[in-house]
């Protein structure tokens, strides 16, 4: 164990560049454990709608070569989450609350540009807890193909994802602005969906805290969003899709699976 710390320390102080392949094991890593520790949905055209969808924003993506994974948790609370390697999950109490398939759409894009760009990793390497410690020990010694210390890495998923920064929220829009229309979807439901989200705050904010706890949303970034949607022709606006019937069927789809386990 202390030569894994004195790994861990190493891995700490030179801020070493974390590579494509390290990271694809540590999103692999990750989402073995989510799947262990969080409801996911398993209906298979729910997993295939979100992967379609998913995979139709990441191919556009500079990172286009990574393996993409989308999940849909089942869970009432409104969040969405990347973890690195390509792996994205978001909530099923956020889907209930897009009205069209662009708000999804929105949302999605912006967790993939988190991955994109890299945040997601940037963040493990910032965090002190031992578990991403051990995480990052595992992936570098292979360690934890070792049954006696497979327990050790049990960590709770929610902490893994600390508060991202302003600047990073920032970048994951713009990311989540372009590689939409690329994929030929309106950028505008991010701007709807985060209306929608700082509304419901306001409202009732118990429902929409898990996203904010993780993702700083205010009413800066909507205009943020608008100036880059400004930016396009109306013809270019009026050709990207808005709207499908696909994401209407698996949004009655989902609404006919067990309601969400309460939790907490
Ligand atoms: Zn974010």
């Amino acid at each position: 164990m202390k030569r894994i710390v004195t790994l861990i320390a190493a891995v700490m102080l030179c801020g070493c560049a974390v590579s494509q392949q390290q990271e694809v094991q540590m999103g692999q890593q990750y989402s073995a454990q989510i799947a262990q520790q969080l409801p996911l949905i398993n209906d298979p055209e729910i997993v295939r709608y979100i992967n379609v969808l998913g995979d139709s924003i990441a191919h556009v993506t500079s990172r286009r070569d990574l393996d993409w994974h989308f999940f849909v948790v089942n869970s009432s609370e409104v969040n969405a989450f990347a973890v690195p390697g390509g792996y994205v999950y978001v909530n099923r109490g956020l889907i209930e609350r897009a009205r069209t398939m662009d708000e999804l759409a929105g949302v999605v894009g912006h967790e993939i540009g988190h991955v994109v760009k890299r945040h997601t990793v940037k963040q493990m390497q910032q965090e002190q807890g031992a578990n991403i410690g051990i995480t990052l020990a595992c992936v570098l010694t292979g360690v934890c193909n070792n049954q006696a210390t497979g327990t050790a890495i049990n960590v709770g998923a929610t902490a893994l994802f600390a508060k991202f920064s302003r600047g990073d929220e920032a970048e994951a829009d713009e990311e989540g602005f372009r590689n939409v229309v690329r994929a030929g979807i309106s950028p505008e439901g991010l701007v709807t969906m985060f209306q929608t989200l700082i509304d419901e705050r306001q409202r009732s904010p118990g429902t929409v805290d898990a996203w904010f706890a993780t993702h700083p949303l205010e009413e800066d970034r909507i205009a943020d969003v608008q100036n880059l949607i400004n930016t396009l022709t109306p013809q270019q606006l009026a050709s990207l899709t808005k709207d499908s019937k696909n994401f209407h069927t698996f949004k009655d789809r989902l609404a006919t699976l067990p309601p969400a386990p309460i939790s907490k």
